[in-house]
């Protein structure tokens, strides 16, 4: 296919990305046909998908304003995707205007339109690395002038962990993190979490893009909290975390393949 405009050099537009097809399921727009036919196939096989796609983003949005409203005013954001609205810094700054958000992406797309969103916001940068090296994430220069770790912070791993196997450690790397916050650090995680059979197809679709998924149990993920406290109401299924209304639950919401929390180091 044509390399659209917007595309950066060197992205192979071939290939599937985990960033593209969660865009695209959010009806974002910075996606490619490799990316749809992924997320159609995903949804024929898990009709739920989309919705635990936007569950999850609606989590994500609930939680940085309850940090924010905690007194949280800056905010680490590590596999933050392709911005899309009501992203992480407009609910954090619509809250505090001087909320400090600093996005972390591998996927060079989500990091060439988040800087293109960002431009002109000087209290927000986003930056391209590898959440697998957490030291050159705090190391690099953005971090640095946007981040003071002698202070909490909201550390957001939100929709991300699954695509770390256990190989690459998920717990030990989010415990050097964790290390390095000031204690009234909070940590907001969501992760993939199946036990009905087509979670299976979901997977074997995920290996096929260039970040499979790793899915684990409520007791693997609330292991990645060590060092941190979970606030109520625990590790649940998304719309069951701190729902604006009981009537945004909606039906099943244990159907929804995934778990969330937000943990007090
Ligand atoms: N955090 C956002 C949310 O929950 O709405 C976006 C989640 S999106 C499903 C996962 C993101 O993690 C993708 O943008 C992907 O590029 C990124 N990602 C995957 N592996 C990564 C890694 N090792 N380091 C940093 N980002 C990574």
């Amino acid at each position: 296919m044509e390399r659209p405009y917007w595309a950066p050099e060197g992205v192979d537009v071939e290939q599937p990305s985990a960033a593209r097809v969660y865009d695209y399921c959010l009806g974002g727009s910075h996606n490619f046909p490799v990316d749809r036919a992924i997320a159609e196939e995903a949804t024929r096989a898990m009709p739920e998908f989309p919705r635990v796609l936007r569950e999850n983003r609606a989590f994500l949005r609930r939680a940085v304003r309850h940090l924010v409203g905690e007194g949280i005013d800056q905010l680490l954001d590590i596999g933050s995707g392709i911005p899309t609205v009501g992203n992480v810094h407009e609910v954090a700054q619509r809250a505090n205007p001087h909320a400090i958000v600093v996005y972390v992406d591998i996927d060079p797309v989500a990091v060439a339109h988040s800087q293109e969103i960002l431009a002109g916001n000087d209290r927000v940068a986003v930056v391209q690395a590898d959440l697998r090296r957490p030291e050159e994430i705090l190391a690099d220069a953005q971090t640095r002038r946007l981040l003071d770790l002698s202070r909490p912070l909201g550390l957001l791993i939100v929709g991300m962990l699954h695509f770390l196997p256990d190989s690459d450690n998920p717990v030990g790397i989010v415990r050097r993190l964790g290390e390095k916050l000031a204690s009234g650090s909070y940590l907001a995680l969501s992760h993939a979490s199946y036990d009905q059979p087509e979670g299976a197809d979901v997977y074997n679709l995920a290996s096929q893009t260039s970040t499979p998924m790793y899915f684990r149990s409520w007791q693997q993920i609330k292991e990645l909290f060590d060092g941190f406290e979970l606030i109520e109401p625990g590790l649940v299924h998304f719309p069951l975390w701190r729902p604006d209304s009981p009537a945004d639950i909606g039906e099943h919401p244990e159907r929804l393949a995934a778990f969330a929390g937000v943990g007090r180091k």
